[in-house]
């Protein structure tokens, strides 16, 4: 219970930290009490999606209810950068200077960041994963499609090393030279995708998500490392309300 307390201390004097930085940020959301998931909607009025939009994220994933589909190939065309790694007292996200692209279909997306959430949003048939990456682009008409990747615990995951072994503080953020995002994507391409929302608020919708069906190991060490700083920061799933699940081929 100490911890958890402490955690939320952590969380409060984060927020209040922040302050007008962010704009969506001035009512203390987080994922327990009064700020958590189910009070998101009454926080804010500018996050009123949260109870009243039918397409929310994060969702179960059932393998047997999707339908298979000829969906376009995600054409990663992903570059080496720098990357500025932020504790916003969320979550860590990770942001990226301009030039790494998601080509789905004829519609490419910029990628503006990523983040973590422990356990994992999405489920694959109710299953939980120890943590996921949502990598978040935007079109040049201002369109949100994220592509989540699922970590399993197995082999220390190189790519993310200098990311998970020296997190950085709540509300602060540290440079790291050079990082490559494509590194963080399993062999396997193939992809659930599902009209959703931000699963954080103001759970905006009209997001298109791109969930990769193979998982990426992390080692139990840097899962740890991870859920220190954030032991549960996952919005439980919503429904579908008659959305289709398509699956690639
Ligand atoms: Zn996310």
């Amino acid at each position: 219970m100490k911890r958890v307390f402490a955690f939320s201390a952590t969380l409060l004097a984060t927020c209040v930290m922040l302050g007008n930085a962010q704009a969506d940020d001035h009512a203390h959301w987080g994922y327990e009490g009064a700020g958590g998931p189910e009070h998101w909607a009454e926080l804010d009025p500018a996050n009123a999606a949260c109870r009243a939009s039918q397409q929310q994220s994060p969702v179960d994933i059932k393998a047997g209810e999707s339908q298979r589909a000829a969906l376009p190939t995600l054409d990663f065309d992903y570059k080496s950068s720098s990357a500025d790694v932020v504790n916003n007292g969320h979550t860590v996200q990770v942001n990226l200077p301009a030039g790494s692209v998601l080509k789905v279909g004829d519609v490419s997306a910029e990628l503006l960041q990523f983040h973590f959430h422990a356990p994992s949003e999405e489920r694959f048939d109710g299953k939980t994963y120890p943590m996921d990456a949502h990598l978040v682009h935007k079109t040049a008409d201002g369109k949100l499609s994220v592509v989540a990747v699922l970590f399993e615990e197995g082999n220390e995951n190189q790519a993310l090393k200098p990311i998970l072994s020296a997190l950085p503080a709540a509300g602060k953020n540290h440079a790291i030279e050079a990082f490559d995002p494509a590194l963080l994507l399993p062999s396997d391409r193939t992809y659930y995708r599902f009209m959703g929302s931000l699963t954080t608020p103001p759970c905006s919708d009209g997001v298109s998500w791109q969930v990769l069906r193979q998982p990426v190991e992390v080692s139990k060490e840097q899962i740890a490392a991870f859920r220190a700083l954030y032991p549960m920061n996952a919005r439980p799933v919503q429904p579908l309300n008659g959305r289709v699940i398509e699956v690639s081929h």
